[in-house]
This record gives C-alpha cells, structure tokens and sequence, in this order.
C-alpha cells in the first residue's frame, strides 16, 4: 500500500491543463492545498496538490513508477481544499488553467523557482563596473544584474565572461518568501563580567550591557561584524537567538478605537436584511443601492461585526483605488488585529504574513482589493464587495476572473451572505435585483440629513461661442477664487489620461459614432480616416461638422499636467498636487498626497479616477469635472454607464462636512442622459434609458458577451487569425473580426472577434472548441490569442 497524490504542476501551458500522479514518501504530511516540489521531465517544479489518495494499491499498473513528490514547501497547506475547487469551477468558467488561479490565489512571493545567479570568481580583475559592482555586492541574480547593466544582456558578452574565468553563472533554487526571522544577540552571564580585547567587542558588550539583547543588524550599524558576534557567542559570552517577527502593514499606525453608531432606520432595515441572509432565511446576495454618503460603510461595519461575534470570517473588497488609508483606518479602528489587510501595495513578505494569519485564524476581517477574495478561511460568514459595478473587480490579464462571480461562488459554498454595495450598481446586479434573484436594499438618503451636492453643467460649447478657450470655463474659475477665498478645498477630475482619439465638434458637441454599434468612431493619424472597432466600418476625417457645419472638430484631449499648469497660471497661491498613475508609482506616494491633502497642506487635489473614489474630507467644497466627454466617447458599449459612475462618485466627494459643496461638471455634450442623470442623482432614471439602449442593440446584461483577442508582432497575420477564428466561430453570432480601439499596445498588433449569445454555458463551449482548433493551426506559432468570458472593456 502507498499514497499517492494528485499534483497540479506550475507551468503554463495551455496543453498540460491537467493533474499529474506522485507518490508521496513515507512520513511527508501532505494534504489537498499543500504546495510541493515535484521532478517534472528535467526540471523540477511548484505543485499544488488537488487530491491524496491513501491506501493505493501497490503499482496496480504493475510496470507503471510513479515518481515521488520532492519536498513539501510549507508548514500548513496554503489553500484550503475549497479553494482547490473553486479553481476547477474557475478555470472552466473563465476559460483558462486551473494553474493560473492557483497562482493567482497564494500570495505572490509564494513561489518556488529556479533562476541563474552570476558569481564574479575570486581571481578576475574587475574594473569595469558591472564587475566592481559584482566585487563589491557578491553573487545576484543574472536578471537584476542585467537590469543595472545592460551591457551584459548580451549572449556574447555573458560568454565571453564566462570563457575567461571571470563570472560564473549557476542555478539557484528559492522556494519564495518565507516567515521572517531576525537574529539578536543575548548577553549571558560570563559576558557580563568579560574582558574583551579590541575595540568592537568593548563596544558591543558595553552595549548588551546597556540594553540586554540587541538585532544583530543593530549591531552592525555600529561597526560590530557578524564574524565578532559570533566569535563572542564561541567565548560564550553572549547567545544568538532567531526570533520570528510579522512584517505588519499597519506597523507604527495608530488607530482610535470607535464603537458603533446609532443606525438610522434605513440602516437598521439594511443591516436586518443582510443577517437574514447570513441566516439564510433571505436570498442570498443583498444589493445595497446607497447615495454616496448614506452610511453604507457603516452598515459594512456592523454587519461583519455580527460575524465576528459567531467567530466567523468577513470579507470586505473595494476597488484598488478606493482602498484608501482612510478606508482601512474605519475597520482596523472596529476590529483592531482581528483585521488583515490585503492588496497589491503590500511588500511580499506583508503579503505572506497577513496570509497566514488568515490561516491560522487570527484574523477574521479581511480588508482588501480583488485578489482578497480568495482569503483562505475555513469558515466564512459574509462578504461584501463595496462599489460592486466597478470593472477593476474583473482582473485583466490571465486568470481574468471577477472577483463578484468568485465572491458568489464561495457565498454559496459556505452558506454566507453576499453583499453588493454601490451608489451606481452595475446594470447586471440592479437587474438581477428587480428580476427578485437579488433583495434589493435602498439607503435613498444622506445621513444627518445632509443634502447631495447640487450638480451644475457647464455648456463648452457656449464657452467657445463666447470666446473662451481656456480648459476652464468661467464658472469653474470663479468657483475656484471662492475656494481660494474661503480657505476650503476642491479636487479636480480628469478622466482617463492619453485617451485622445474619437473627433468631436466644439461648435456643437456633435461626436462622430458609428450607425450601426453607436460607438465613437476612433481616429487613425496614419490613414487620416474614422473607423469603427466593433464592425470594422470606416469614414474619413471631416473637414467640418456634419451637424453645424464648424470648423473646429477635431479630436481632443488633455491631461493632468496641462490642468496644473493651468491652475498655476490662473491661481499663483493655490497649492496643488497631481493624483495620477505617474505621480503614484512609488510606495507609499499615494499615502503622502492624500496625508498632505488631509492635513490642508495641499488646497487642490487634479486627478484621474483615483481621486474620484472613497475619499471623505470635509473641507472639499468643490469638485471640478475638468471633461464629462473623454469618458462618454470612449469606443466601449459601457461608456454611458462608467460616465455615470464616475460623475456620480466624485459628486460624492463634495460636501461631506458641513459646509456644504457642489459640483461643476464641464461638458461639450451636456444633453447625455448620463450627464443629465448624474446632474439629478437620478439612478432609476439613468438605469431605464441605458437598459433600453443595451437591450435594443443585444448588449450585455441582455447577452453574454466572450472576447477572443489577438495580438502579434505581423499586422497581416493577425488579421488573418482574426478571420480563421471568425469562421471557426460560424454557427455563433459574432462582432467583429476588427481591429481593437487600442489597435497597437507595445508594438503588437491587436484584433478582436466577440462572441455574443443568450446564455454562457453554450458559448463557452463553442469558444472553447474554436480556441482549441485555433491553436492547432499555424497561426498559433506568431499570433497570441486570450480569451475573456465577459470582458468590461472591449478596448
Ligand atoms: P457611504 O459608505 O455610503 O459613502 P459612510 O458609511 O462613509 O457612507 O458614511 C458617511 C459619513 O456618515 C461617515 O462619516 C460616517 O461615519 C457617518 N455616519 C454613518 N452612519 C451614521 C449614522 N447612523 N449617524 C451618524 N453618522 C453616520
Ligand atoms: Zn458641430
Ligand atoms: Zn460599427
């Protein structure tokens, strides 16, 4: 009799999708979710193991060896066997490999690998500084060297190194982050009374002697080398000791603890509606449709309160970009370190060690972004997904899960609650709501009675009539100068930077679309022509507008840097900072400005989406939507949906404190009905005129919608995939084959086809069929393609 295991191996492959057999050798403590090395051909590999066998009979195919599982790689299982399942659920549901989820699952430092390291041999001269750096750093990995110098990323170069004896390159095995440990120094007795020769064993004693024990890093800022420590401990003067250490996200915040608050009645019902779910004498999922400011947060709070009581696990996602310090700071300040957070801004080993506190159960409320929704609790209670219409839910690139559909999934499975929350709920969740799956729960009202910011439009088209060129309108700039004068704040929103390609009239906001898919045609420099990039139908460029006949149509744009500099020019004193992409991409910069902005060091807040989203500061009097249009006319069927979203979530940030707010939004097209509807906060209204657009031209909600995407470096062959995959496709409905809207990212080219149908079990089986006959055919060597079950963006 032996064991033997089910191993899912780490590489990717779309042909090895599949589980491998090992035997596991006498005495390893394997279990389903245990991360193994495993032989695998000539290399050896990360494994998950999905399934153990114990008791098999005794090579039953008698001449069939099993190879044995190498090592086993953690203490504990990292994921828990209902994990393991959801990434057979997932894989089949997004049309990728269970490995992907997998990977995607366990903390990103989690990862067993093998890399080339570059060693400098001891005799090689060295004067050059790639080899100085070598001399004076030691061995590193051959990548992070060939970033620092890339000199060296030639093959040549390395082997003519190589062959001259100078560097050595050789494999190095890291099993991935681990727990971390520090080493101190532990003065004993005989230390206590010792007579050191030499200066730096006088200055570490004197020390110890002072502090009892020291970190060995400690010591060597000092001067004290490891090599004294350790030939102090071999006099037995002092003891090292390793000491486990959590890196905590947290460390040297401190939070006031608050209790709860007197709900308002509308909250109460929110919150009874939620523990019926939980007790499952409801439905399962809760669509809480709350104004910006209604107190949805705390019913979030109160909420998982309940399931911390019954000692069960939360989850509470928000977007990436919402999880603001502020955020974090209300739930550590509830649930002190019964809380872990979780999100991409954490270092690895951050990462690692919040993991396992969910593992081992000393932490029940899991504060995170998407990726948080596979926090590995045995037991899970509820799980909320604040701003649940917001696409960074959906992870674009491989696996491209949702985190909704996932949360979903393991609500059901664990019998927990499901709870949507949005001031803007998406068009699939507020129609599976009034359709009866979900119960609809409504927060219609501002607590304290505090009113939603009146929503001003400004007509740039009148300003253009007018003589006004300027990116801010009169209105704008006046509403600035009060600012200024009355010592309060604004942001200032500026939608998705570098998008400048659908044409538009300044004259009188007319948007060149396509008659066929209403979408913005988009402009191509090159051909100087308009084309559509649903159905592939082409224009060219006008020379005057269709509509008024105005010169001035032309495609259009700006960014945040052009505002600033503009601002300056207009307002010399204001202080400024910019939120954006760029000016966040070091750790902790985001921290900074919002911590600046808090603090009314910085009087203006020009931002992209990031600053439209969970921010709650009092002093914001004013908020400024610099361009409703770059939204409105992106080339996606959701653009009235995400303009509505967006303008109604940085409407929410004005007027939070008691000094009241409002809100200019600048517009070449304010007849929207998005813009209209953002203006009167007006959901229902907005939600019956895009779901009638989107039922009329077979748009999801009312179909599913599965990208099959195509990129290459040959323009030609990737048009010719486009086509073999389209006729692959024949008997389903498909948009396309077109170019992507964003038709060259990085010197690839991009085409798309989109596979549309009435329910998704069936098209996922189609799509399945065609992609596997596809990567059979010789396209399959030059063109890449990736699928996407229910893209949010057909960009
Ligand atoms: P939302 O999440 O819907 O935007 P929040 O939960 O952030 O709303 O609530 C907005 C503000 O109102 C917060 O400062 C919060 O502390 C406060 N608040 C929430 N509920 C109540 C209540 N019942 N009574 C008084 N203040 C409340
Ligand atoms: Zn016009
Ligand atoms: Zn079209």
């Amino acid at each position: 009799m032996e064991t033997l295991a089910e191993i899912i191996v780490g590489i990717r492959s779309e042909n090895l999708d599949r589980s491998f057999t090992y035997r596991v050798p006498q005495g390893m403590e394997i279990q389903v979710g245990s991360r193994v090395v495993v032989p695998f051909g000539r290399q050896r590999l990360e494994g998950y193991c999905i399934t153990v066998i114990a008791g098999a009979e005794d090579k039953e195919q008698a001449d069939f060896e099993y190879k044995e599982i190498e090592a086993l790689l953690d203490d504990a299982p990292v994921l828990t066997e209902e994990l393991i399942e959801l990434s057979a659920w997932g894989a089949a549901r997004w049309l990728c490999s269970r490995t992907d989820l997998l990977k995607a699952m366990v903390p990103a430092g989690l990862r067993f690998t093998t890399s080339k390291w570059v060693t400098l041999l001891e005799d090689a001269e060295s004067e050059t500084p790639e080899l100085l750096w070598l001399r004076e750093n030691g061995p590193v990995a051959l990548a992070a060297w060939q970033k620092l110098f890339p000199s060296t990323v030639r093959a040549n170069e390395l082997r003519r190194l190589q062959q001259k004896g100078i560097i050595k390159l050789n494999n190095r095995e890291s099993r991935g982050i681990g727990q971390k440990k520090v080493q101190s120094a532990h003065l004993l007795s005989a230390g206590q009374v010792a007579l050191p020769m030499g200066k730096k064993q006088d200055l570490a004693l004197e020390l110890l002697r002072k502090h009892g024990s020291m970190a060995l890093t400690a010591l060597a800022d000092v001067g004290v080398s490891r090599a004294t420590v350790h030939s102090m401990a071999k006099k037995g003067w002092i003891a090292i000791c390793e000491q486990l250490v959590r890196r905590d996200p947290l460390s040297g915040e401190t939070f006031l603890a608050t209790g709860s608050i007197e709900l308002t009645a509308a909250q109460v019902e929110a919150i009874r509606q939620v523990g019926s779910a939980c007790n499952r004498t409801g439905r399962e999922v809760v669509l809480l449709h709350g104004v910006t400011g209604s107190g949805k947060t705390e019913v979030y709070l109160q909420a998982i309160g309940k399931v911390v009581a019954a000692g069960m696990g939360s989850i509470l996602l928000v977007p990436e970009i919402a999880l603001t310090p502020q955020m974090i700071e209300r739930f550590v300040a509830r649930f002190g370190r019964l809380v872990a957070v979780l999100h991409s801004r954490l270092s690895a080993g951050e990462r690692h060690d919040e993991w396992w506190r969910i593992v081992t159960g000393e932490a029940l409320v899991v504060v995170g972004a998407r990726l948080a929704v596979f926090a590995p609790f045995k037991q899970l209670g509820l799980i909320v997904l604040d701003e649940e219409h917001e696409a960074s839910y959906k992870q674009d690139e491989t696996p491209r899960y949702h985190a909704r559909d996932v949360a979903m999934w393991r609500a059901k499975k664990h019998g927990a609650a499901l709870v949507l929350g949005s001031a803007t709920p998406s068009l699939e969740s507020y129609n599976a709501a009034l359709s009866g799956k979900y119960a609809l729960c409504l927060l219609p009202e501002r607590v304290e009675n505090r009113p939603l910011p009146p929503v001003d439009v400004v007509d740039m088209r009148q300003e253009l009539k007018e003589g006004h060129r300027s990116i801010f309108s009169r209105a704008l700039l006046n509403a600035l100068e009060k600012v200024q004068q009355e010592k309060k704040q604004a942001i200032l929103l500026l939608n998705r930077r570098g998008y400048a390609t659908f044409v538009l009239c300044r004259g009188c906001g007319f948007v060149m679309r396509c008659k066929m898919c209403n979408v913005s045609l988009k402009f191509h420099l090159a051909e100087e022509v308009l084309r559509c990039h649903y159905c592939d139908y082409r224009e060219p460029y006008p020379s005057q507008c269709p509509v008024c006949a105005s010169r001035y149509i032309k495609h259009f744009g700006t960014g945040t840097q052009k505002v600033a500099e503009e601002l300056q020019k207009h307002f010399p004193t204001l202080r400024a900072a910019r939120v954006d992409a760029d000016s966040t991409a070091q750790k902790g910069a985001y921290q900074k400005i919002f911590g600046a902005f808090k603090i009314g060091s910085v009087d203006v807040l020009i931002g992209t989406q990031m600053v439209a989203k969970g921010l709650d500061f009092p002093n914001v009097t004013l908020v400024g939507v610099v361009t409703a249009d770059t939204t409105i006319n992106l080339p996606d069927f959701r653009a009235g949906e995400r303009t509505f979203q967006l303008l109604t979530q940085v409407a929410g940030r004005a007027g939070r404190g008691n000094f009241g707010g409002r809100v200019l939004v600048q517009t070449y097209t304010p007849e929207h009905y998005a813009i209209q509807a953002a203006r009167t906060h007006d959901f229902e209204t907005f939600f019956a005129q895009e779901s009638k657009a989107r039922k009329e031209l077979g748009y999801p909600p009312y179909a599913v919608f599965i990208r099959l995407l195509l990129t290459g470096s040959e323009e030609d062959k990737v048009e010719g995939a486009a086509s073999l995959l389209a006729s692959l496709l024949e008997a389903t409905e498909i948009l396309g084959p077109s170019p992507c809207p964003l038709e060259r990212i990085r010197g690839q080219f991009r085409w798309q086809v989109v596979a549309r149908g009435q329910a998704l079990e069936p098209l996922l089986l189609k799509v399945r069929e065609a992609a596997e006959t596809f990567r059979k055919s010789l396209f399959s060597g030059s063109v890449r393609l990736v699928l996407d079950v229910e893209p949010q963006s057909l960009l």
